[in-house]
C-alpha cells in the first residue's frame, strides 16, 4: 500500500474519523486534500538549546491540528486560518533548504496530520542529499500503529505531554482519552530513539525530549503527570518543564486559563520535580511567558523564492 493511500480512510491519530481526504472530506481536524498547509519554515531560536543551537532550527510550521485545546499558544495556524497549501514536492525542496540555510535539523512542528506527505517528502529529501536529523514536534496526541512508520526516519521526539486528568483533557482539549494514549505514545517513540545521544557541541542527534507547558492553576495534575512519566521513563529521556503558558485575548471559561503562570507555581513545580530526582531537564528563565515565542507565520520560506533569491 503506498504511504498516501492513508488519506484516503484516515487514522493517522487517535479520533480516528476514515474520512477520505483525498476526496475533498474533512474529519475533525478539517483537512481535505494530498498537498500540505504550512505557515512558516524557517531557522528558528526558542526550542532547547539542544535543539536550536546556535543556528537554528529548520522548523516547519503545519497548519491545523488534531486537538481543540481552549488556551492554544499557536491558534492562527491550529484553525488553519493562517498558511498556503503546497504539494509534497514543495516540501521537499523546503527540507532541502533548510539545509542549505544552515540549519541544524528539520524540525516538524504539529506534524501528525500529514504524517504520509511528510514521510513521502522525507524520503525524497534524502534520496537528495538531505543528511540533518529529523524532530517530529508534537501535541501528544498519537497513534503507536503510524509512529511505526516513522521508525528510521526521525531522530528526535518532542512530544507534549498535557494531561494525566481524563477530565482536564476533554475540557480542555476536547480528547478525554489523550492521558490513555500518551504513555503507548511515548513508550513508541522511546522504542525508537533510545536513551538520548548528544555531538561534541551539545546538539541531541538522537532522544525524547517530553515537554510539560504547566498551566496555571493546575499544579496538581502537573506534578501527577510528571511522577507518572518520570517514574516510567527516568533517564531515558529529557524533560522540559515550561513556564510560557500565554493566556489568549479572548476570556476563557476556566478563569485560570485567563492568566499568565505565577512565579511561585513554576518554583513549586520545578521544586517538585526535583524532589522525584529528575536531572535531565530544561526549564525555563523568568520572563518566558512572552509572545516573542510565537513566530510569525508570514510564509517565510514557503514558497519558492525566485531564481534570482535562491542560494547557489
Ligand atoms: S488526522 Fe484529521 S481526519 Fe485524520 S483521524 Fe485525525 S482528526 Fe480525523
Amino acid at each position: 500500500m503506498e504511504i498516501m493511500e492513508l488519506l484516503g480512510s484516515c487514522h493517522l491519530c487517535p479520533r480516528e474519523c476514515g474520512v477520505n481526504r483525498l476526496a475533498g472530506e474533512r474529519g475533525f481536524c478539517g483537512l481535505a486534500g494530498s498537498g500540505v498547509r504550512v505557515a512558516r519554515a524557517a531557522l528558528h531560536f526558542w526550542e532547547e538549546p539542544c535543539i536550536s543551537g546556535e543556528n537554528g532550527s529548520g522548523t516547519v510550521f503545519f497548519a491545523g491540528c488534531t486537538l481543540r485545546c481552549l488556551f492554544c499558544q499557536n491558534q492562527a495556524i491550529s484553525r488553519g486560518e493562517a498558511g498556503v497549501e503546497i504539494p509534497v514536492e514543495r516540501l521537499t525542496e523546503i527540507f532541502l533548504e533548510l539545509e542549505q540555510k544552515g540549519a541544524a535539523n528539520i524540525n516538524l512542528v504539529t506534524p501528525t496530520h500529514y504524517l504520509p506527505q511528510i514521510v513521502t517528502a522525507l524520503d525524497r529529501a534524502r534520496e537528495a542529499g538531505l543528511s540533518l536529523p529529523v524532530v517530529y514536534n508534537t501535541s501528544g496526541y498519537e497513534r503507536p500503529e503510524m509512529l511505526r512508520l516513522l521508525e528510521g526516519r526521525v531522530d528526535i521526539y518532542l512530544p507534549d505531554a498535557k494531561y494525566a486528568s481524563e477530565e482536564l483533557a476533554g475540557s480542555f482539549s476536547h480528547a478525554a482519552d489523550y492521558p490513555r494514549v500518551l504513555l503507548p505514545t511515548l513508550d513508541e517513540m522511546v522504542r525508537q530513539t533510545g536513551t538520548p545521544v548528544f555531538d561534541e557541541n551539545g546538539m541531541m542527534r538522537k532522544g525524547t525530549i517530553i515537554r510539560h507547558l504547566a498551566l496555571p492553576g493546575q499544579g496538581a495534575d502537573s506534578r501527577r503527570l510528571l511522577r507518572l512519566l518520570y517514574e516510567r521513563y527516568g533517564e531515558q529521556v529529557y524533560f522540559s518543564i515550561m513556564s510560557q503558558y500565554t493566556p489568549p485575548s479572548a476570556p476563557l471559561p476556566v478563569e485560570s486559563l485567563n492568566r499568565k503562570l505565577s512565579r511561585r507555581e513554576y518554583d513549586r513545580l520545578l521544586d517538585y520535580a526535583i524532589s522525584l530526582g529528575m536531572e535531565q531537564a530544561f526549564i525555563q528563565e523568568g520572563g518566558a511567558a512572552s509572545e516573542s515565542f510565537i513566530p510569525p507565520f508570514d510564509l517565510e520560506g514557503v514558497e519558492k523564492s525566485p531564481p534570482s533569491e535562491q542560494m547557489s
